[in-house]
């Protein structure tokens, strides 16, 4: 391991602004210990060791006027999360303590840290990979539970150590080839077909990974779902029903200026932002303006669309340019308010809506909702390859990474069959 040394030290509020019981500002960097000692005044004069809470009363360096009574924790390099000397200061969780905790930190000498900058340090100071820098912030931003999961298992090294395997495959076949080319005479026959078979067992590999970079994505980002259907055919009922026992999850979240996302859901794990559609707000101004364009493009901007009708009723050409309007995109069909009967009847649009799925709902009486919502997902699980708890979520630079070492591949396989012919 390497230690980057450098020469500032960083303080940041590490705790989100707002009100809490607890406020922690964190300080990275060689002179962190000393800004313990200016700062703090420990209650019962303990000295500061290494990973041991202390309680005592932080305060202005120069004023010396108190600011909270904390508790400190220091923790020595290289035992801490940047590989660094690290204080950290548990004050009281309001605004106005720690900004003024952070600035009496300034002026006593300490940088306000940049968005970041402690994962950097413990990245620079080989604490962690570059794979697992990148899941602590996919483990901050999670959405759901079993997104945090897996940021989790890439910060706990899974990426990092499925690579090294294909590394580790790669250098021995590299090693062999090497080893035939120079020592000819003195080795046994080289068999360039095991050695082709290894090459395509790693491509193979590799091919997995890449695609699993879009339900990576999906983690990340949420799966964007627009629920299009004419007027009062239930997508508002839909969209609460949805969102039931849900809501628990940030709302009103705003969007790019194409999108407005009113909603976010946790779909059996997977998130889910809900965009708001002309047609999910009543299209006050008539049927006949169902606001076709406006659907179109809530219809690109999603990764799914769901596709509402009423199945009580039959398909009338509103519905059917609402389908038409869709193809070629991912989506399900959903016929409402079943609880009414079913009179809707897909037959003539089975080429446009070919492989969605189609599912049956009363979004009034709360039927066929979670049948809705496992169906959503394990539609978007095949296509996006987000297999069980081992998935790997691969993000758009270990992709294009991945790509590229596979290219590579295929170019060496391409050589042994050239040599072949
Ligand atoms: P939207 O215009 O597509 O958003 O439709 P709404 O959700 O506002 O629903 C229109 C009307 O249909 C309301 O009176 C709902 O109560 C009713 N509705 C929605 N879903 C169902 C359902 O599954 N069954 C029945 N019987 N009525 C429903």
């Amino acid at each position: 391991m390497f230690h980057v040394k450098h020469s500032d030290t960083i303080a940041a509020i590490a705790t989100p602004l707002g009100v809490g019981g607890v406020g922690i500002i964190r300080v990275s960097g060689k002179g962190s210990l000393a800004l313990l000692q200016q700062l703090f005044s420990p209650s019962n004069g303990d000295k500061a060791e290494s990973h041991r809470m202390i309680h005592g009363w932080l305060a202005e360096p120069e004023s010396g006027q108190k600011i909270d009574e904390i508790l400190a924790c220091y923790m020595k390099s290289p035992k801490s999360y940047t590989g660094e000397d690290i204080v950290e200061f548990y004050c009281h969780g309001g605004m106005a303590v720690l900004q003024r905790a952070l600035k009496a930190l300034i002026s006593a000498g300490a940088r306000q840290a940049q968005k970041g900058e402690f994962t950097k340090r413990a990245f620079l100071n080989g604490r962690l990979d570059l794979a697992q820098a990148e899941a602590v912030l996919d483990l901050i931003k999670a959405g759901t539970e079993v997104g945090a999961g897996y940021a989790v298992g890439q910060l706990e090294g899974r990426l990092s150590r499925v690579i090294a395997g294909l590394r580790a495959m790669l250098v021995s076949a590299q090693a062999e080839l090497e080893a035939a080319i120079d020592f000819s005479d003195d080795l046994p026959d080289f068999d360039g077909r095991s050695l082709a078979a290894r090459l395509l067992q790693i491509s193979q590999d590799m091919a997995g990974l890449i695609r699993s970079a879009s339900g990576g994505r999906l983690f990340r980002q949420g799966l964007a779902m627009a629920i299009v259907g004419k007027p009062n055919v239930g997508k508002s009922s839909l969209l609460n029903a949805l969102l039931g026992e849900d809501r628990a999850l940030v709302a009103g979240t705003p969007g790019t200026t194409r999108d407005t996302i009113i909603e976010s859901i946790d779909l059996n794990g997977l998130p889910v932002r809900l965009i708001d559609t002309a047609g999910l707000r009543k299209a006050e101004d008539g049927v006949e303006k169902l606001g076709v364009e406006r659907t179109s493009r809530e219809i690109d901007s999603a990764d799914v669309v769901l596709v509402m009708v009423d199945a009580s009723s039959g398909l009338d050409s509103l519905d059917k340019e609402v389908i038409h309007r869709t193809a070629g995109a991912r989506g399900v069909i959903v016929l409402n308010k079943i609880d009414l009967g079913l009179k809707a009847n897909l037959g003539s649009l089975s080429d446009e809506i070919k492989g969605w799925p189609v599912f049956q709902t009363s979004a009034l009486y709360g039927q066929g909702i979670n049948e809705l919502k496992a169906g959503i997902f394990s539609y978007v699980s095949s296509w996006a390859e987000i297999k069980g708890k081992d998935y790997i979520m691969v993000n758009a630079r270990h992709r294009e990474c991945l790509v590229r070492a596979n290219e590579a591949l295929a170019r060496a396989q391409q050589a042994y069959l050239d040599g072949m012919a």
